[in-house]
């Protein structure tokens, strides 16, 4: 089973989908493993390092006629030439990478044509025995650190209390709107600076994540009984209700240094949350990072991918912030697709796309020659028809039964290592409750016991 790594041709995309270490991982359980030549370097992983972990440095023509092609971003992801890709793409080809499928469902329906089964990686449920294929909570880890550093750079001020002879420099105000996977690692990076750092957010339940990294939840006296769908996602709000929540923002706004805005709802706009008078209200100076600029923007002067002033205020809409720590962003990329992958190989080593399994129902949206998820098809007015099984089942040749044990016990010694390394800062960035904790653990266990 040949499956390629395809370099990356989105404007300043930097990220690869695979790092050597995957290589090895992959090539231990029956893929065979090819690399478009350049692949790595815009993260510094040079065709050498590929090479070196047995990987087949390739052409592009070569690379797109793979069983699978691997890629950060596919098709409805990669808007300025995604398009492209599709035309070289064939049918019972397996393509994984983030398509955007529900903001550019076009781009699905092309895929389902060309015959092509696309997994959206950003369509993996968020259930503990996936959260190791998790793209966009890895991708909003990065982008998320990443915004802070934004925003203390374009700050006329430090982030730290600073107690000199020359005076006293006060702590500067951060401001997080959204305690997702993103907002909470902006506000345990911002407080690592030494800012003083508050967060809101429309799910309740994050109360306890903001103040576990020893920031301040921001009590909003707003009712919304229905604040969180059955998948941990914030729910559309009413118009009513984001009238007054934009009140209560822009007073927060008001006090604030830097706000930095992560409020998303899979799919839709993102609700606006900052209007242009609440940025007139700032203090000059202050920064706003808007981390949803890509679906509209929760501030309303935001313009994607521009840093505009106004009214003193500096506000940045950067879309691509993973792109910025390339190299971290590929090895978190890399891990989450490799997981995937060998989730794909059953015990007889066969790559198998099981229709039944919930992980590959969530994700896989293009399948013999049709678009296969509910949301995406009623998006481009168009049935499903059922899906037959047998078509779906592919052989790797060197399957060794020990490769998930090997794997399994690798992530453990990275665990290990991580807790060894940084305990106290694995806690401040954990993003979920102990109770998914534990029922990760209870999940590792028991593939551990199905393994053996
Ligand atoms: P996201 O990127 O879709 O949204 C970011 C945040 O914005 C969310 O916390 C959301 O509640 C918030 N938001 C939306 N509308 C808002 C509004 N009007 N006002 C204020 N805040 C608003 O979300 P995400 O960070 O990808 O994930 C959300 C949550 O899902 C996580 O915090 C976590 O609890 C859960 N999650 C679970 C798993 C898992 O179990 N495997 C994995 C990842 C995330």
């Amino acid at each position: 089973m040949k499956a390629a790594v395809l370099k990356e041709r989105f404007p300043d995309e930097r990220r690869v989908a695979l790092l050597p270490d995957n290589v090895k991982k992959l090539q231990a359980a029956g893929y065979e493993i090819l690399i478009e030549r350049g692949a790595g370097l815009g993260s510094s992983i040079t065709d050498e390092d590929y090479s070196a972990a047995g990987a087949q440095l390739i052409d592009r023509a070569e690379a797109t006629a793979a069983d699978i092609l691997l890629q950060v971003r596919s098709a409805g992801a990669n808007t300025a030439n995604g398009d492209d890709d599709v035309q070289l793409m064939h049918a019972g080809q397996i393509v994984i990478g983030m398509c955007d499928p529900l903001g550019n469902a076009a781009a699905i329906g092309m895929l389902a044509e060309q015959g092509v089964s696309q997994v959206a990686l950003e369509m993996v449920p968020r259930i503990s025995r996936a959260q190791s294929m998790d793209v966009l909570s890895s991708m909003a880890t990065i982008a998320g650190y990443r915004a802070v550093l934004h925003s203390a750079f374009e700050l006329p001020r430090m982030f730290p209390l600073n107690m000199t002879a020359a005076g006293t420099l006060k702590a500067a105000k951060v401001f997080i709107i959204g305690a997702g996977v993103a907002g909470l690692q902006a506000a345990a990076t911002a407080k690592r600076l030494g800012a003083v750092v508050s967060a809101y957010d429309v799910r309740p339940d994050c109360r306890e994540q903001v103040e576990s990294i020893g920031a301040r939840f921001v009590e909003v006296q707003l009712e919304s009984d229905d604040a969180e769908d059955e998948g941990g996602y914030a729910k559309q709000q009413s118009e009513e209700f984001l009238v007054k929540q934009r009140e209560l923002m822009a007073e927060l706004a008001a006090e604030s240094d830097v706000v930095i805005t992560t409020a998303a709802i899979p799919g839709r706009q993102s609700p606006l949350l900052i209007s242009a008078d609440a940025v007139a209200t700032m203090k000059p100076g202050s920064v706003i990072v808007d981390l949803a600029a890509e679906r509209g923007g929760n501030c309303e002067l935001t313009q994607a991918d521009e840093t505009v002033v106004v009214h003193n205020v500096t506000i940045l809409g950067p879309t691509n912030l993973p792109s910025e720590i390339p190299n971290h962003a590929s090895q978190m990329f890399g891990n989450n697709i490799t997981k995937f992958l060998l989730h794909l190989v059953n015990d007889e080593g066969e790559v198998r796309l099981d229709l039944e399994d919930e992980i590959i129902q969530g994700c896989l949206v293009s399948h013999a020659g049709q678009v296969i998820n509910e949301r995406i098809a009623s998006m481009l007015g168009v049935e499903i028809e059922e899906a037959k099984q047998s078509e779906d089942v592919m052989d790797t040749d060197n399957y060794s039964e020990d490769v998930d044990d090997e794997l399994d016990a690798d992530l453990e010694l990275d665990d290990d290592a991580a807790a060894d390394i940084d305990s106290e800062d694995a806690m401040d960035t954990d993003n979920y409750s102990e109770d998914v904790d534990d029922d990760l653990d209870a999940d590792l266990e028991l593939d551990d016991e199905e393994n053996q």
